[in-house]
Order: structure tokens, then sequence, then C-alpha cells
């Protein structure tokens, strides 16, 4: 690749991701007048996680009473650190955006008074209407373009860098704001969608000195087919697990059975027998088409061949962590540098809780919509043309720049597979005690440290550097921010310290790259907690 002639494009807004965040943030920057580049590692319209299954929706009709009774129910169930302003905030820019939807074509199914269910959205459909709108609004769509550093200035986020998969050659986006809307980070633990989300954004915005939040509610497993990738396990509701010796698993609804057979390294097998009509199996298969596929390759029948199970690990995908927001309009603390969907913390709708199942997909279309607004905004006040900044790139572990002129070569693959040993484990990432986090955190500590060497030049093995140095970065901030939540709260538990502790409930901020720091944060409108009391504690 080297001496092939790079790309530059110079834009008002650059948004890197695109999936429903990404392709909301995007809509709404052109839409504020900003001139915008979407770069997405894939195709915006079939990557990332929403793109080909669908989501639930947190939608409610616009009824005061309805809502604040909902709000406070879940802000309850957060564990208290959800903000009842945000959710509300969620709640009346998702029944407007999902208004503009139905304008755009998106067939809703109705019920039978023929209200529209907006409740629910396929995947497929959903994304090709929104890469039509944001083409229609003028955004410049970079397709197989992942980007690998942002660029900055003294005056913060400028841009970024990246290469195409297409024809190999490296771009630049000079930009005066930049959108992060990578997804989540699911360690390549092989669920569908989730392949891409390797959690690029959080180091690249961590590299110009973003801070992150929630970081420690990544506990979340799928179920599977052990040989399939689909981990939309809402339809196992319809199964009966049972062990190796064919027992009934006793309250299987319970997901802790399952859990606990796996860690003890047994087998557990489903049958999908509670469908136990054709009509039954019919709606599911017509509902959810996706699900099957695996199946239907492996020459299964769900409905009454059983099948074994295995569990995916999630990450931050339906865990709550991802960049700290400081602002309504997404802003961080990085001048120029928003954050939206799952890149972003879910903390302030979801707290402790994750935002899979239905908050999560609101948050990316809310969190789209205000960040690209307001990254138009702030780029449309800078006055001048984004290219005649003096940015330079601002990669450091995984990039070509990390080690010049180092002996030796980054071994991306390595790396990966060392983080993945420290994070699939139910042992060490689902049964948290503190030794055992603290003992993988220090082989996550000497992985990172090990990690020089340069990196070789063709697009796959900058884009697996980069990926694997990511992977490591939110590896080492889970389990920092894990052992500074020293009790149980929603998604995150700790084997010695089984309740929830009222001093603890704050948030946990995160930042740093070689040396992570970690400090409390008071949620707005909570209780006072004594935030100072708890500086030592949080010190792992
Ligand atoms: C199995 C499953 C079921 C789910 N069900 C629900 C549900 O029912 N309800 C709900 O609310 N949520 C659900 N979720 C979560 C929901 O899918 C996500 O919250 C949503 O997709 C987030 O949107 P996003 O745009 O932030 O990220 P994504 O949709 O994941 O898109 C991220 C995009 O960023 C791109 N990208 C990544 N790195 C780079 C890079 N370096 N350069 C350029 N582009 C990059 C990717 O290619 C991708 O297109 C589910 C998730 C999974 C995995």
């Amino acid at each position: 690749m080297s001496g092939t002639q790079g790309i530059e494009f110079t834009a008002d807004v650059l948004v890197i991701g695109g999936g429903p965040a990404g392709a909301w943030a995007a809509w709404s920057a052109a839409r504020e007048g900003a001139k915008v580049v979407l770069a997405d590692k894939g195709y915006l319209g079939s990557s990332g996680a929403t793109a080909p299954g669908g989501t639930n929706l947190l939608v409610l009709p616009p009824d005061r009473e309805l809502r604040d009774a909902a709000v406070r129910q879940r802000v309850e169930a957060s564990g208290y650190l959800a903000e009842e302003r945000w959710i509300h905030r969620v709640l009346d820019q998702v029944y407007t955006s999902l208004l503009l939807v139905e304008s755009w074509g998106y067939p809703f199914v109705r019920d039978e008074n023929g209200t529209p269910m907006r409740n629910h959205l396929q995947g497929p459909e959903y994304m090709k209407l929104m890469r039509r709108a944001a083409a229609k609004a003028g955004v410049r769509i970079l397709d197989q373009s992942p980007a690998l550093e942002l660029l900055r200035d003294e005056h913060g986020a400028a841009g970024a860098r990246g290469v195409s998969r297409l024809d190999g050659r490296e771009w630049t986006v000079r930009a005066h704001a930049v959108v992060i809307a990578t997804g989540g980070c699911a360690f390549l633990s092989k669920g569908l969608g989730c392949n891409v989300l390797t959690g690029e954004g959080l180091l690249m915005s961590a590299e110009l000195g973003a801070e992150l939040s929630g970081m420690e509610f990544t506990r979340q497993y799928a179920p599977s087919a052990a040989f399939g990738t689909v981990t939309r396990g809402r339809l196992l509701n319809w199964a009966t697990l049972y062990d190796e010796e064919g027992q009934e698993l006793e309250g299987h609804g319970n997901r802790g059975g399952l859990h606990r057979l796996l860690h003890e390294g047994k087998k557990v097998f489903a049958v999908m027998d509670k469908a136990d009509t054709e009509e039954k199996r019919s709606i599911l298969r017509q509902s959810h088409a996706i699900f099957f596929l695996p199946y239907d390759r492996a020459g299964i029948d769900p409905f009454t061949q059983p099948f074994p199970l295995t569990l995916r690990y999630e990450g931050t995908v339906r865990g709550t962590g991802g960049l700290r927001l400081t602002e309504d309009d997404c802003s961080t603390t990085v001048p120029g540098l928003y954050a939206a969907g799952d890149a972003a913390t879910r903390e302030r709708v979801t707290g402790a809780i994750s935002g899979g199942g239905a908050y999560n997909a609101s948050w990316a279309i809310s969190s789209g919509t205000w960040a690209g607004a307001g990254a138009a905004r702030y780029a449309l006040s800078q006055g001048r043309d984004a290219g005649q900044r003096l940015a330079r790139p601002a990669g450091t572990a995984g990039t070509a720049a990390y080690e010049a002129g180092a002996a030796g070569s980054f071994q991306a693959q390595d790396v990966i597979e060392g983080v993945q040993r420290e994070v699939f484990p139910l042992g060490i990432n689902y049964y948290r005690s503190v030794p055992v986090l603290k003992q993988s955190l220090q082989r996550l500590d000497a992985l990172w440290s090990g990690m020089g060497g340069a990196v070789p030049d063709t697009v796959q093995a900058r884009v697996r550097s980069r990926e694997a140095a990511a992977m490591a970065a939110a590896a080492r901030w889970m389990y920092s921010a894990a052992l500074g939540r020293r009790e149980t709260r929603g998604m995150h538990t700790l084997a010695e310290y089984p309740q929830a502790d009222p001093l603890q409930q704050h948030r946990l901020i995160v930042s740093g790259i070689g040396g992570i720091r970690l400090r409390p944060e008071a949620v707005p409108g909570s209780p006072a907690v004594r935030i100072e009391t708890l500086q030592e504690e949080v010190r792992t």
C-alpha cells in the first residue's frame, strides 16, 4: 500500500460508523446545513448489530401520566443511575423520529384497530431506509472504509484517517467535528452483526483525552446454538433446556442454570417444543426468519430436535459502557468530539442494566439525532474551512506510527486471543470476584505493555492491529471499573460484595490508555453520595 496516493476530503462533520446511530447523526447534521461525510467499516445498511436482525424499541405515546409512571419505574430498575430527564428526552425524540421513519415508507405492522405498532424495526428494511435518507440529505458515504485514528490540533478533534477496503487507499477526512458512532465492543465473539464491533471508536476518542463511563456494566452473554452466530435469544423462550443426562433444567427461564452448567464445562441442549402447533411455528419463522438460518443450514429442525447451546459474550453492545457525554448534544470532554449509540455510555437512560432489548435502539435514534445536530452547529460556528486546520493523526497503540522503527512486528492475532482469554470465560467475567479480576487485569496490562512493534503495511493488518489494540483497551477499562465498583448493582456483581451499597450510587468515570484513572461522578438529581470519601476506594 505504501506509495499509493491517498484520498482527501474536507467536511464540516465526519460521522464514523454507519449503524442506526451514525445514520441518524449524519442525516441530522446534514439537515442543519452541514457538509457531512460518513465512513463505515462495512456498508451503511447492512453493517453492525441492528442491520441483520432488527430491534425492539422503547417508545410510548405522549401521555404524561403513562410516561411519568414508566420513567419512574425505569429509574428504579436502573439502580438509580439513570436520569428521569434523559429518559423523557429519549421518549420525546423517538416518538417524533419514528413518525418520520414511517413517512419515509417504513411499513409498521398495524394492530387490529389499524394503529401502527412502532415498537419494532426490522433491521434490513430500517437500515435501507436510513441509507436512502442520509444520501438524499447529501451525506457522502464511504463504505468499507474503517477509520483507524482521529486527527487532532490544539482546538480538539479535526477529522480522521483510515483505509478503504475497496481500493486499498488511505483516506483522510478533515472536519471541524467528529461523531463517534462505531457501536459497542463485542470482542469478536462471533455474534451476528457484531464482528465489526471492536471498540476503535472508544480507543480513538480516549487517545484525544475523552472519558468513558459505565464500563463495569459489561457482563452480558447471549445464548445461541453452538454451531450458529444468531444471538437473538428471545425465541429461545419457546425452548425447553436439558442437561447432558437429558434432565430438564429447572426454571430454565432463569438463564443462571445455563451459565452455571456451561461454566462447569457441561453441555446444555435446547429444543423449541413450546411452539407446539404448526401455526405457532410458522409465526415464529415468519417473524424472525434470520434466527432459523443456522438450523436450516445444519439440517436441524429446532422444534423437534435438540441442539447444543453456547453463550456468546456481548461486551458493551448489550452492556452499558461507552464514551462519557457532557451535554445534551452528546458532546464529550474533547472539543468537536461527539458520541452516539452504543459507542456512548447509555447510563443516563439505562443506568446499571443492559441497554439491549429496547433502550439501545431508541438511544441510537435519539443520541444520533442530537449528536449530529450538535456537531453541525459546532462545526458551522468555526467559520473557516476545516482543510485549513493543521491537524495531525493521534493514533497510538496498534497504528503504524506507534512504534516507528521498533524491532519486531505487532502480532494482532496474539493480542486478540490474549484478550479473549480474559473476557470470554464465565469464571472471570460473569462470576466476578476481586482476586480473579485483579489477576486478569494484570495479564491484560502485561499484554498491553508488550504490544509494541511495527504494523505490517496491508489494509487488513492495519485494521486488525487497531481492532486488537481497541479490544485490549476496552477490556482493561472494563475490569478497572469493575474493581472500582465494590458492590453488586444491575449487571455488575462482585462475589465479595453481594449487595448494592447506597454510598456507591454514583457513576464511575474511566480515562487514560497506558495508565488508567478512575473517578466517581454524582448522578444529577440523585441523593448526594459522599463522593470525596470514595476517591480512595475506587483506586485499584
Ligand atoms: C443480538 C442483538 C439483539 C439486539 N436486540 C436489541 C433490541 O431488541 N432492542 C434494542 O434496543 N437493542 C438491541 N440490540 C442492540 C442494538 O442492536 C444496538 O444498540 C444498535 O445497533 C446500536 O446502534 P449503533 O449505530 O450505535 O451501532 P451498530 O448498529 O452496531 O453500528 C456500528 C457501526 O459502526 C461501524 N464501525 C465500527 N468500527 C468502525 C470503524 N473503526 N470505522 C468505521 N466504522 C466502524 C460498524 O461497521 C457498524 O456499521 C441488540 C443487539 C444484538 C447484538
